[in-house]
């Protein structure tokens, strides 16, 4: 090892929600930490923090309180990475990291002990836990049904104000859908209109266009295009400008309000002492008895580091944590075994919207009780090398709804325990 690398407490590898929780939750404990990876799921995401909704999947049993759902999880699949942490630590968790998010300028809301109702972009109901508090008022809509307009824009691809209305219709049959141009011209990407929304006269120009139709109006459904650096100055304004409650609904991916959560966690990260290698890959990992020495970057602009303990949250195929050859699947930075089925063709049932789901859904990194990942002879690969978020085996969190929730509470346990050490 050289001793001109830049030597950190923590290397975070992979900044997904996983590895962006980690990273937060090891920085606000005073760790030195480098972050590494480039764009996660959470551009892609919602931005809801799902914690379980479905359980069993092959049922599809929705849950009222996720809690209970836990409980019901833990002791029908102790397989399950929510196994290893239990309710309180999940708990904990989720009340930290929305904290955390608060202070970042990103509140988040929901009930005590139930799960939320969210509008999707099509018009169905979701259940998840915690909202963005932008989105609460949706929830309150749904249940009183005032009147209210649900808003699009021509050219706007993928979010109809009208199909989200007549899907809706049974349950808010006071939801009118309006279709406008948006204020600025050009194609139009959720992003680019939720930066030009940052400025004052834009958001006036949007309003006056909504002015004839607010008669009697009580609340203004947007998609989720409300600001991406200052979504709260944004909602307050067009509420003052409409005289009407305002709620988004998410959009088809890119999704800004998975933008708003990386843009705050970057800002936030130097004051934390996290340094973000953004877009930056780790390469390769030398691993000794006390540090882990990383590669970081392109072989033509190379940046080395070294760090006493790192985690993994290089998520699954998507994130590419994890790898598909004709072998079998592998991890892709140190090699790690994955548990997987023995069989290629074991990978998928045949039924494609089979109500198990698909085997390889669950494939991953087996983890000791405090989050290590496992080598071939079933102990711990490195005593300071943990493994967090999606990639981890025996979950399968698109039909558990449960991936921001298995992110966040597994970072919090790795890193709880990296802190005991
Ligand atoms: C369309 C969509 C909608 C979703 N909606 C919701 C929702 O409503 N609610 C919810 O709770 N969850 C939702 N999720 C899921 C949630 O976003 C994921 O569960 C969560 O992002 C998993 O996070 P992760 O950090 O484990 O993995 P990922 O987000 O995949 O992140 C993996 C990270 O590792 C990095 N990486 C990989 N290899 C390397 C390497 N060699 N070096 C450095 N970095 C590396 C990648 O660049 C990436 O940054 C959604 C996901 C998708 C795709």
């Amino acid at each position: 090892m050289t001793s001109s690398v830049d030597a950190y407490d923590l290397l975070v590898i992979g900044s997904g929600m996983a590895g962006m929780a980690a990273a937060a939750f090891a920085g606000r404990k005073g760790l030195r930490v480098v972050l590494a990876g480039s764009s996660g799921q959470s551009h892609f995401s919602s931005g809801l923090l799902d914690l379980l909704a479905v359980h069993p999947v092959a049922e599809g049993k929705v849950w009222d309180d996720p809690f209970q759902a836990l409980e019901a999880l833990i002791s029908d699949d102790p397989d399950h990475p929510y196994a290893l942490l239990g309710s309180e630590t999940v708990r904990r968790s989720f009340a930290l990291f929305c904290d955390m998010l608060k202070d970042l300028g990103l509140p988040y809301t929901g009930h005590a002990d139930r799960n939320a109702s969210v509008i999707t972009t099509l018009g169905t109901v979701k259940r998840t836990f915690r909202v963005p508090a932008w989105m609460w008022n949706a929830e309150r809509g749904l249940r009183d049904n005032p009147a209210a307009l649900m808003v699009d824009f021509t050219g706007l691809k993928g979010f109809s104000a009208a199909r989200i209305t007549q899907t809706l219709a049974p349950r808010w049959p006071n939801l009118t859908p309006v279709r406008l141009s948006f204020p600025l011209p050009g194609p139009l990407y959720p992003e680019h209109m939720a930066a030009a929304l940052e400025v004052g006269a834009h958001r006036a120009t949007l309003a006056g266009m909504l002015a004839r139709r607010l008669r009697g109006v009580e609340m203004v459904g947007f998609p989720a295009i409300l600001g991406i650096a200052d979504p709260g100055t944004v909602h307050e304004d067009m509420e003052r400008l409409l005289g009407a409650r305002v709620f988004e609904v998410p959009t088809m991916p890119p999704s800004v309000t998975g933008l708003r959560l990386k843009a705050a966690f970057e800002a936030a990260a130097p004051g934390l002492g996290i340094r973000v290698m953004n877009q930056k890959l780790v390469r390769n990992v030398v691993r000794d008895k006390d540090w882990f020495q990383a590669d970081i970057g392109t072989r033509e602009s190379e940046t080395s580091v070294r760090a006493r303990f790192a985690i993994l949250a290089t998520g699954r195929f998507f994130g590419k944590g994890l790898l598909a050859r004709r072998t079998g699947v592998v991890e892709t930075v140190f090699g790690l075994p994955v548990e997987q089925p023995g069989d290629r063709t074991a990978w998928h049932d045949e039924a494609f919207l089979s109500g198990n789901g698909h085997a390889i859904n669950r494939a991953g990194l087996r983890v000791d009780s405090r989050f290590r990942p496992l080598n071939n002879d079933g102990l711990p690969a490195h005593e300071r090398l943990y493994a967090v978020g999606s990639i981890l085996a025996g979950q399968d969190w698109a039909r558990q709804k449960c991936g921001s929730g298995l992110a966040v509470a597994t970072a919090y346990a790795a890193v709880r325990d990296m802190l005991a050490q």
